[in-house]
């Protein structure tokens, strides 16, 4: 079978990318691992920047969204028993908007597969990659229901296949470098069915550790715990985990949290990796196949998004009108923004764990930052510019 594009991971970035693809007549299959039941039901992120959102807007992708997802002004900060909010949205006009993955995965596949009549197979199995160095690259899966092996031809491959995808590891090992972070941090990452006890997210920055507040829905509130890495959620009893909410969310003149049902419970490892160039032959990685951001600053989904507004029209413009300067700069253009936000990641890690490191030098620059944000105002700017993402005008 021929296809001109074979997209691997229907996520955020395989999805759009499909969109876009099929918005201008390209021929492209989206081949997923999981069935469409589970990809619209797994939670994870929830932050979109409002460049995202405006490109998603500008193709087509972001109906439900605009109608439902809630717009954030500002965040606030808990340190030393006391709150400081940031109105972030004062200061540029910009705005966080919240809308959790699972829904915006929802929409695309809609989108995709009901609406714009794209080719998509879930559940395939031990997807492989060939011939990317030609200009007649394939790929074969077994087949869910006849357990036999199919082979689609394409004319480009696009790996959006996530941090544990396989598309990654199709690079030749000479050709690429993978630069590797490791925050020796965990986070227990919780949804609880309990409405959000803040009308924007919140940071505690606390000796006993990070714990932070994020709205996911009216009915339910993300919240995480810094922990140890590699920590059993099972350590986690309800109980403990409300206590230790309480104390580190803690400050003058809070309303109590509004306490609830754990509906997720699960340790991640504050980790990130950046793989240079994301592209080898007719093979293009876009998303977490390419690099992963800790949920640290709530950038990866960011990302992908980023990528895959790139790869579509870099794929279109070459597909198109044979213009093939998109893909030629694909790489590098993607990662100038990657490497800000790892960077940026970095930096918050820094503040958000500073005064639980035990190193009492560390705990007192930390503080130092976090005052600074609220007395200097080319501080808080330089801040929000990072937080909010800038508008790359896609
Ligand atoms: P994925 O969403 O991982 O999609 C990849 C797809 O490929 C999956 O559907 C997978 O099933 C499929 N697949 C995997 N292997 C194969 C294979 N071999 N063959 C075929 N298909 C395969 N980001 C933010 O921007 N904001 C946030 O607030 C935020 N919060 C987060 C909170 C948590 C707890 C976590 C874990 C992540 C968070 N992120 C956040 C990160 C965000 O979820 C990811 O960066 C985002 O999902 C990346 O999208 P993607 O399309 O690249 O990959």
């Amino acid at each position: 079978q021929r296809k001109t594009v074979v997209v691997v991971g229907a996520g955020p970035a395989g999805l759009t990318l499909g969109n876009i693809l099929r918005a201008a007549s390209v021929d492209c299959v989206v081949l997923e691992a999981e069935s469409r039941e589970f990809i619209e039901q797994r939670p994870r992120a929830g932050v979109l920047e409002e460049w995202a959102v405006r490109g998603l807007e500008r193709r087509g992708l972001a109906g439900h969204l605009l109608e439902r997802a809630q717009r954030h002004t500002q965040c606030e900060f808990r340190f030393a028993g006391e709150r400081y909010r940031l109105s972030y949205a004062e200061l540029t006009g910009q705005h966080h908007w919240i809308y959790p993955q699972p829904l915006l995965v929802t929409d695309l596949v809609r989108e995709y597969a009901d609406v714009r009549g794209g080719d998509i197979r879930f559940g395939v199995r031990d997807v492989e990659l060939h011939d990317l160095d030609t200009d007649r690259p394939s790929v074969s899966y077994t087949c869910p229901e006849s357990g036999e092996r199919h082979v689609v031809l394409g004319e480009f491959v696009a790996g959006c296949d996530g941090a544990r995808g396989v598309t990654r590891t199709a690079l030749p090992p000479e050709r690429v470098r993978v630069a590797r972070h490791d925050y020796g941090i965990g986070w227990l990452a919780l949804l609880a069915e309990a409405p959000p006890s803040s009308d924007c997210v919140v940071f505690g920055i606390h000796p006993r550790g990070f714990a932070g507040h994020m709205a996911r829905s009216p009915e339910v509130t993300r919240y995480y715990l810094q922990c140890p890495p590699g920590d059993d959620p099972e350590n986690w009893s309800h109980e403990r985990v409300w206590a230790e909410l309480r104390e580190r969310l803690g400050a003058r003149d809070t309303p109590p949290l509004t306490e609830g049902r754990l509906i997720e419970k699960r340790v991640l490892d504050m980790h990130g990796y950046v793989v240079e160039p994301m592209a080898f032959g007719r093979l293009f990685l876009a998303g977490d196949a390419a690099h992963l951001t800790a949920p640290i600053a709530a950038k990866g989904m960011n990302l992908a998004l980023h990528d895959a507004f790139l790869l579509g029209d870099a794929l279109t413009a070459y597909l198109t009108k044979g213009d093939t300067g998109g893909l030629d700069g694909y790489s590098a253009d993607c990662l100038a923004r990657v490497w800000d936000y790892q960077e940026f990641s970095q930096w918050l890690s820094d503040v958000y764990h500073g005064t639980a490191s035990g190193d009492a030098y560390h705990a007192g620059t930390t503080l130092a930052r976090l005052r600074r944000l609220f007395t200097s105002p080319a501080a808080a700017s330089a801040f929000v510019e990072q937080y909010l993402g800038t508008d790359p005008g896609l």
